[in-house]
């Protein structure tokens, strides 16, 4: 029977124990806190960190669970035997416990802790052995299987055949390598080799890995019946003995004292340390998830088995793996998707933030040029009010001078002929003092009407100021214009504007010479029309060309 050298539980004693149970019994939670024990492989040391963190740092307590971890030994059954008879509800095991599975034994592997196994054959420096095979003829240690499986698979893939080796039972002792009492003993890469170094002895590694061997060791298993009645204790106790996995591998010198203080006080700091490191490049945290099992690998194991003798088969390994439920560690897949979905929406925001300012850009471009239309239209108008004079309709003087001058140019560069007639309304003031002034505007704004009609298209009429007017003829020499201005002074005599107001005008003509500025032929006409009007009005002044 085990005897358990370390039992911890959560359970308070006395009244708070009372407290707690009944506080338990009011939230139906009672069952679970019936006692867990788990079955170590062999005495307290690092190689079980793990558990006693999840312990000290209350996962299991914060599960619901309360658990009890016996210590192994050379004295203490199998943990897989202790499993089996209900001893334990959970054990540590190695590799061999899919034999047991083979041999239709109830045992469920939960989570392999080491994804490489630590079992090696020690030889000392001096002893002339390298390899596998320089074992022949020597002195060999050898658990019983399962527990040497590793070592026996080895020496099978070499090619060595077990008689050729004086086999002996370990010892569990390594003076004995010391004191020439075997020349390969077999122990843990974990272990033994700090206690050589001690004592200074040399040794080299006998390591299976070397030769392809690669087993799970130390494997979280439980029974099938555990595992059918209380299933979600089993997941808890996984998760919580993963978590101190991950924390004491966290924090290797805070456990490495925790042990030293609480678990394993023979062994020194300075060996736990050595274990800690040994251990930690079997478990391989940065490259495998903890506990990882790769069902392929235990089918190989499962067969080495086989080929071995040591079990049947057929290799059949659906109820041997448990499948986890809850376990999936989504974490780095959510973080990818939380990722992706943050850069999303940055990517949807900035899109957003794009096209709402496209948006404002295109309405700001159709205001502008709406404004810009606007603009037009009003300086457009602008520029009729300046050109056109409200009262009768005409150019007005600036425009005049506009237009006038571009035909000059014209006029200069071809040679053309170009006249002016000026003309002014006779005793006009007389208009206003006898009719008023509104009577003027439309007297004003009637006779510019009726000379504009008379006009041809090419010629331009402009209100120079008051009642005089200007006419502006291109293509036309002082003949015509004269005859021109004859027929305009006649028309008006003729007849009274709106049936009964008589009104005559007095015009002066004048023709454009080359060199002649706007200034002087305006000049030049004003000159007729003053001569007109000194002539007694209602008559046209021409200036003769020859005199000009
Ligand atoms: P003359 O035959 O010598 O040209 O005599 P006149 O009375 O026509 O000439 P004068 O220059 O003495 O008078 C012009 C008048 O025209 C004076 C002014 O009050 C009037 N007048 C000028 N502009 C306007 C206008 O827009 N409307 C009206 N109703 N009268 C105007
Ligand atoms: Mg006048
Ligand atoms: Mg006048």
């Amino acid at each position: 029977m085990p005897t358990p050298l370390y039992r911890r539980s959560t359970k308070p004693r006395g009244p708070a124990a009372f407290a707690l149970v009944l506080l338990l019994l009011l939230c139906g939670q009672a069952s679970a806190a019936e006692k867990l024990r788990l079955q170590l492989r062999w005495l307290h040391q690092f190689q079980f960190a793990g558990y006693y963190l999840a312990l000290e740092k209350g996962y299991y307590r914060q599960a619901g669970l309360d658990v009890e971890i016996l210590q192994g030994g050379p004295r203490v059954p199998r943990p897989i035997d202790s499993l089996l008879a209900g001893q334990a509800d959970f054990a540590i095991a190695n590799s061999g416990v899919v034999i047991a599975r083979m041999q239709g034994k109830p045992v469920v592997a939960l989570a392999a802790i080491m994804q490489t196994s630590p079992i090696v054959w020690i030889v000392r420096a001096d002893s002339g052995i390298y390899s596998p095979h320089d074992l022949a003829g020597k002195r060999v240690m050898l658990m019983p299987p399962p527990e040497s499986t590793e070592l026996l698979i080895t020496l099978a893939r070499e090619g060595i055949d077990l008689n050729r080796l004086q086999i002996q039972q370990t010892s569990f002792n390594p003076q004995d390598l010391i004191d020439g009492k075997t020349d390969a003993y077999d122990g843990y890469s974990t272990n033994e080799p700090f206690w050589l170094k001690q004592q200074n002895v040399d040794y080299r590694l006998i390591n299976p890995r070397e030769y392809g061997v690669n087993y799970y060791n130390d494997v979280l298993t439980t029974r099938e019946a555990v595992l059918q009645e209380r299933p979600q204790e089993v997941e808890a106790f996984v998760q919580a003995s993963l978590a101190g996995w991950q924390y004491a591998l966290d924090h290797i010198e805070e456990s490495v004292q925790l042990i030293h203080q609480r678990y394993a006080p023979n062994k020194s700091l300075e060996h736990l340390r050595f274990e800690a490191e040994e251990l930690k490049k079997l478990i391989m945290p940065e490259l495998v998830q903890l506990g990882h099992m790769n069902p392929g690998r235990w089918e190989t194991i499962a067969r080495n088995y086989v080929e071995l003798g040591l079990a049947k088969g057929p290799v059949e390994l659906d109820n041997f793996l448990y499948k986890r439920k809850a376990n999936t560690d989504h974490s780095l897949l959510y973080q990818v998707l939380a990722g992706a979905f943050l850069t999303l929406l940055v990517v949807a925001g900035i899109a957003l933030r794009f096209a709402h300012l496209t948006q404002r850009l295109r309405q700001e471009i159709e205001r502008r040029r709406q404004a810009e239309q606007e603009l037009r239209n009003s300086n457009h108008l602008l520029e009729e009010l300046a050109n056109t004079d409200r009262l009768t309709g005409q150019w007005t003087r600036r425009k005049f001078e506009e237009v006038a001058q571009q035909e000059i140019n014209r006029a200069e560069r071809y040679g053309l002929a170009l006249s002016l007639i000026f003309f002014d309304i006779d005793h006009f003031k007389l208009i206003n003092d006898q009719h008023g002034h509104e009577v003027g505007d439309q007297v004003l704004s009637g006779v510019a009407q009726r000379i504009k009609a008379q006009l041809r298209q090419s010629d331009s009429m402009c209100r120079w100021g008051g009642e005089e007017f200007i006419i502006f003829m291109p293509h036309t020499d002082l003949e015509h214009a004269c005859a021109i201005a004859e027929k305009l002074r006649a028309m008006l005599a003729a007849e009274p504007l709106a049936g009964q107001l008589a009104v005559t005008a007095s015009f002066g003509v004048a023709q454009w010479r080359q060199g002649q500025t706007l200034g002087e032929l305006v000049d030049s006409a004003d000159q007729m029309l003053y001569r007109a009007k000194h002539c007694g009005r209602n008559r046209v002044e021409c200036l003769p060309v020859a005199n000009g």
